[in-house]
């Protein structure tokens, strides 16, 4: 017999195929069922507080030709920069005054010594003008083991490298099929990344030119299987300048994966009530309050954009991206309104790491 919405969440751990179920489900009630038990999940496990994390988008620059990215090196349309130390330092100072507790450095995947060095030494600098007050998230792609050691002892606290899909045809169909994209490399630098001490961050995109619930449905199994610390996942957008663009008729609509984005969401956060989850870019990219609804399906994390204005229109990873325009002060300003009025709180000053590693670690 099949079993009702409001029995599949009670589960303790769910099955396969009730995640497939779930992410399934059409009707508005049955939707919004799922969505306010993740609520309440979450008040009950982290708290209806939201930390926020400065993102600093550090370089464009990438060495990879990942399919559906607006910025792999093989779009040649794009004007390529790194942001000067200065400014790096004058964003990280802003976060700091504003009490944001946190940042994020962002970046295409770029390697060698050069590089180890340059976010070793910003890693050093930003702590030495913060005063050493403010956690810091590192997403700069896969990195040899050595490096990822350098990083954590220069002061970065946890590292976000997205798995993008579990399912590794599906990744061969959204990367090239070389030995620079292999998917056994992201694997072993999640590896890499936990043995190296970090609280570590993986992810997938939502709504892939042939993505079944299945395949996503995978995706949450393998967040637990990794034990991961916290997950930043939202739809895939596309860009008009990128390979899988080719797919762009053969997609769910924007509404849908919309949708089905949030049901990840909140399906993620009644698994693993303890971990911290962002409410992605992407998800306010197709609805202007696709911030909030994330953060009411069960995320705690927002990631204000601190790049200077100037150079967001180089880092559109998709088509319409938002805020491009919108300097770190405009769009601070609004912020604590914003969440407020949806009855959370945010953790100003607060590092706001993830309490499911702090649980792991204790044991
Ligand atoms: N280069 C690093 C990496 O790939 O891990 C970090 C920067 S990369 C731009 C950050 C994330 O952007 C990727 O993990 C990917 O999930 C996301 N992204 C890129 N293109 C996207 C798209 N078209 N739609 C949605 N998300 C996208
Ligand atoms: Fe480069 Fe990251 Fe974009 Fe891939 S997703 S092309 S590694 S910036």
């Amino acid at each position: 017999m099949k079993m009702q919405v409001s029995e599949m969440l009670a589960q303790q751990k769910m099955t396969k195929e009730m995640l497939v179920e779930l992410l399934g489900l059409t009707g508005q009630t049955d939707r919004q069922t799922v969505l306010d038990h993740a609520l309440a999940v979450k008040a009950a496990s982290v708290g209806r507080k939201v930390y926020l994390r400065g993102l600093i988008e550090l370089s464009n620059v990438c060495g990879k030709n990942c399919f559906y990215c607006g910025i792999r090196a093989g779009n040649k349309q794009v004007h390529r920069y790194t942001l000067a130390e200065k400014e790096v330092i004058d964003a990280a100072v802003f976060a700091w005054k504003h009490q944001f507790g946190s940042l994020v450095i962002q970046t295409g995947e770029q390697s060698g010594e050069g590089f180890a060095l340059l976010i070793e030494q910003l890693l050093i600098r930003i702590h030495e003008h913060t005063r050493h007050e403010l956690t810091i998230t590192l997403s700069c792609g896969e990195q040899p083991a050595e490096v990822y050691q350098r990083w954590k002892k220069a002061g970065a606290d946890r590292y976000l490298l997205r798995i993008e899909t579990t399912n590794r045809q599906l990744y061969y169909t959204i990367h090239p099929n070389d030995a620079h994209h292999a998917y056994e490399n992201r694997l072993e630098a999640l590896h890499h990344l936990r043995n190296s001490g970090f609280q570590v961050g993986t992810g997938v995109m939502i709504g892939l030119p042939g993505q079944t619930l299945e395949n996503l449905a995978d995706d949450l199994l393998f967040f637990q299987k990794m034990d991961v610390d916290m997950v930043g996942m939202g739809p895939y957008i596309e860009h008009a300048d990128t390979p899988l663009y080719s797919l762009a008729d053969t997609l769910r609509p924007p509404k849908e994966r919309f949708e089905l984005s949030l049901l990840m969401i909140a399906l993620l956060r009644i698994n693993m009530p303890y971990i911290n989850i962002a409410s992605s870019t992407a998800l306010e990219t197709l609805d202007p309050l696709g911030r909030q609804k994330g953060l009411l399906a069960g995320a705690n994390v927002v990631m204000p954009n601190l790049t200077p204005v100037s150079d967001r229109v180089n880092y559109q990873l998709y088509n319409n991206k938002p805020n491009l325009d919108k300097d770190a002060s405009t769009s601070t300003a609004s912020l604590n309104t914003v969440i407020s009025e949806i009855g959370e709180t945010i953790g100003f000053a607060e590092p706001g790491n993830s309490l499911h590693f702090k649980r792991r670690t204790a044991k």
